[in-house]
């Protein structure tokens, strides 16, 4: 019985390769430093998936910035903006087309599929030429073989990078990107021939869009694909491993179908069903499935009795020598090796497995099918397992039943959005196109050094607390300076907007290592909820009330919605993502209430994530969308009419899902706005139907740049040619957490300037 593993992160247990790109982007060190420590990780992985007895262990998945980008350098897909002229593609062209550089504009990044990592888009037209030009897959996989290792070489599949890619600037909205399939399978094919004659007896294509609702054109280009491909991969076992989702019934019947593929990987943690689709509908015979039983994507130890059962059904359609235990998807998208985690508590590690322990995992289940079943490995997690199940830290019987109590109703605010907006005018008596910020502001390295010293003990709480204070005073105190009407205190006591709530809601817990790539370089820490989740004291009221005595204009109380919350952490897989949900809704509408009764009259409940947790398939969207919204909703249902509620998300293409951002019932939205403003335009008109205060951000606080007044007079002036004055908000982007204050004081001058200006024209 065999072994094998999608896909293993690139960042190494500690961050090297973080600090490796890092270092070399800044000059500080050399390329043969960091081709050092991209190989010393390379071999310390695969010797680590050889030692364990994987037998399919993947080459070529590891990236210095990103897969698909590997693979537009593969192809010699370079846009035409970077000069390239041609040969092996080295670090210059690759990390300009990642990053940019000083003249030239990075390429786009965009979400991959509903994970949190991001890939850089290829921008393809009618007269993109392709060429080989990167022969990484080729020494990757020698490199390996050299260390006495056979691996499985992973390329982006060509059907999937063609549907992930976008057309250039300036090409014809007629141009179809899957036309461009004969002019790149030509140097798949060179590849294909290379990875033979260096001894390959196996490769492996990523087609993850194979998950997605495909029409019968793009399930067609899969079919001719293989087809042109058939004879370049005579002589290979070919694996198409699909993940993130089941297999929709015609993409399976497609796939399976293809001659020259003679192994499938599927996803049977997200796809639950694609087990029901392999028993009803049939597999191949003579080919091998790829079972992803083992979890990609979260950091829970496997329950492996559960996943030998499943294996052992699979075993008696497909046969036991064509069956092959593997992980559900790359083990890049879960953290790496959780033997860093020292002050982790021991009853929590317990239930954990991060990729090097996922890695035993898969061979230990290969194993037990084999009829070679370590028993006291199997014991021991089958104790872990139940230990999960039965201890008192995971239930809570009170949340439980409270949160049990909210599926079914509706929550929602009394009087209607118009009748609010009124009642809190009254109250707050704002001028129109009222100025505010969207909460954060920048987070000096002193402010910073405040925080680590306290945590670590180093400072006293009275130290502590006196330093955020003076912090909090000065940004209220600019503030008021720049004659903002909604101030906000500058989140200076938050490290990151859910962790800051999560260390201080039970049921979560923090790793010390669980870094996971989101982008590049960048890695976050997800934190952990293993269990239900409750608010034992008030969060954010004391800072809130602090800096609301410190002024008599509004200040926003600042909290992170639920959702936000559950898709920026490893969730727990004992219950289904919505009741874990509501349990986070109920204990920040509790929150919200103390901020209430404090006296904040305006509170911002942010849904960064929201979007982010949609569902790969459209069927599946009016469901998430549904407890999404209505977690919201319990968040603040009970507030009075005269409490302003406002929300910020952090992007601005929600057109297809405007009616849920409606349904939220904010009173004032604020979004990011700074790059798509005629997407907009239609998503503001409904906003006129619903009549709540929208705030598109007015500059992009993504960049340096400092936005003229004019500049953004226009901005506004352009918003007001589709929405009523008396709705629009004047903000930017989003958080000023990133940039330095001599950026943020002239922009912040120069949008309040904007506001005063058109205020008089009105
Ligand atoms: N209130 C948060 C901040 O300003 C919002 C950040 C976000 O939405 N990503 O930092
Ligand atoms: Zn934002």
């Amino acid at each position: 019985m065999a072994s094998h593993i999608v896909g293993y992160p690139r960042m190494g247990p500690k961050r090297e390769l973080k600090f490796a790109l890092e270092s070399f982007w800044d000059g500080k060190s050399s390329a043969e430093d960091l081709e050092k420590v991209a190989t010393d990780l390379r071999v310390s992985i695969w010797k680590q998936m050889a030692d364990a007895g994987i037998k399919y262990i993947p080459s070529n998945t590891f990236s210095y910035y990103d897969q698909v980008l590997d693979t537009t350098a593969m192809l010699g897909a370079v846009p035409d903006r970077y000069s390239w002229t041609g040969g092996e593609i080295g670090f210059s062209t690759y990390f300009s087309m990642a990053r940019g550089n000083a003249t030239v504009p990075a390429m786009e990044m965009t979400k991959w599929f509903d994970t949190n990592y991001h890939f850089i888009v290829p921008e393809l037209g009618p007269n993109t030429k392709f060429s080989y030009s990167s022969h990484k897959a080729v020494n990757e996989y020698k490199e390996a073989k050299a260390l006495g290792i056979d691996t499985v070489p992973a390329l982006v599949g060509p059907v999937s990078y063609l549907l992930l890619s976008k057309p250039a600037k300036g090409v014809e909205k007629s141009f179809s990107l899957l036309s461009l399939l004969s002019s790149i399978l030509p140097v798949y094919k060179e590849v294909i021939a290379e990875l033979k004659a260096a001894g390959a007896t196996w490769i492996q294509f990523d087609e993850p869009t194979l998950v997605l609702d495909l029409d019968s054109h793009q399930l067609a280009a899969f079919s001719a694909a293989y087809t042109e491909l058939e004879s370049a991969l005579s002589g290979l076992n070919v694996l198409v491993e699909t993940y993130f989702a089941d297999i929709p019934a015609e993409s399976y019947k497609t796939l399976t179908s293809l001659n020259s593929v003679t192994a499938y990987g599927f996803d049977l943690i997200r796809g639950a069903k694609t087990l029901d689709l392999v028993k009803s509908a049939g597999f191949p015979s003579g080919k091998y499935l790829f079972a992803g039983v083992v979890d990609g994507r979260n950091i829970w130890a496997d329950d492996l009795a559960a996943s030998l059962s499943t294996l052992e059904s699979l075993e008696a359609i497909v046969g036991k020598d064509k069956l092959v235990v593997s992980t559900s998807c790359s083990l890049m998208h879960t953290a790496v090796d959780l033997v860093n985690e020292t002050k982790l508590d021991s009853e929590i590690k317990s239930w954990l497995a991060f990729a090097a322990q996922k890695v035993v995992e898969v061979n230990a289940l290969a194993k037990a099918l084999a009829g070679q079943k370590d028993e006291a490995y199997f014991a021991a997690n089958a104790a872990a397992q139940a230990s999960r199940r039965s201890s008192p830290r995971v239930t809570n019987e009170e949340v439980q039943k409270a949160a049990a109590a909210l599926k079914g109703s509706d929550h929602c605010r009394a009087t209607n959005v118009s009748a609010r907006l009124d009642a809190q005018q009254k109250k707050l008596n704002l001028p129109v196109l009222p100025t505010t910020t969207i909460g954060s502001f920048p987070q000096t390295v002193e402010l910073r050094r405040v925080r680590r010293e306290y945590k670590a003990k180093k400072i006293t709480e009275e130290e502590y607390v006196s330093a955020i204070k003076e912090e909090i005073s000065k940004v209220v105190k600019i503030q008021e300076e720049l004659d903002i009407d909604v101030l906000v205190h500058g989140e200076p006591e938050r490290n990151d907007m859910v962790e800051y709530f999560g260390e201080q809601l039970s049921g979560f817990a923090f790793t010390a290592n669980g870094w996971v790539q989101s982008y590049g370089s960048r890695c976050v820490k997800p934190p952990i909820i293993y269990g239900d989740v409750s608010r034992p004291n008030p969060m954010t009221v004391f800072w809130s009330k602090l800096a609301q005595s410190m002024t008599s204009r509004p200040m926003k109380g600042m909290l992170t919605g639920p959702v936000t919350i559950l898709n920026w952490s490893f969730v727990r897989n004992d219950q289904p993502r919505f009741e874990t949900c509501y349990q986070i809704a109920l204990a920040i509408k509790k929150e919200v209430e103390d901020l209430e009764a404090g006296g904040i009259q305006v509170i911002q409940i942010d849904e960064a994530a929201l979007r982010e947790g949609l569902p790969l398939r459209k069927a599946e969207h009016a469901f998430y969308l549904d407890w999404a919204v209505h977690s919201f909703r319990i968040t603040n249902c009970g507030v009075q009419d005269t409490t302003q509620i406002h929300t910020h998300m952090c992007y601005s293409n929600f057109n297809d899902i405007i009616h849920s951002i409606i349904n939220m019932d904010a009173d004032v939205i604020t979004i990011e706005n700074s790059r798509s403003d005629e997407k907009l335009l239609s998503v503001f008109r409904e906003g006129v139907v619903y009549g709540a205060g929208i705030g598109p951000g007015v500059y992009d606080i993504h960049s340096p740049r400092i936005p003229s007044t004019e500049e953004i007079a226009d901005r506004i002036n352009k918003m007001l040619a589709v929405l009523d004055t008396n709705i629009l908000w004047v903000n930017p982007d989003c958080g000023l957490k990133t940039r330095k204050y001599t950026e943020v004081k002239p922009a912040l001058t120069n949008m309040v300037s904007a506001a005063k200006l058109i205020r008089t024209q009105l």
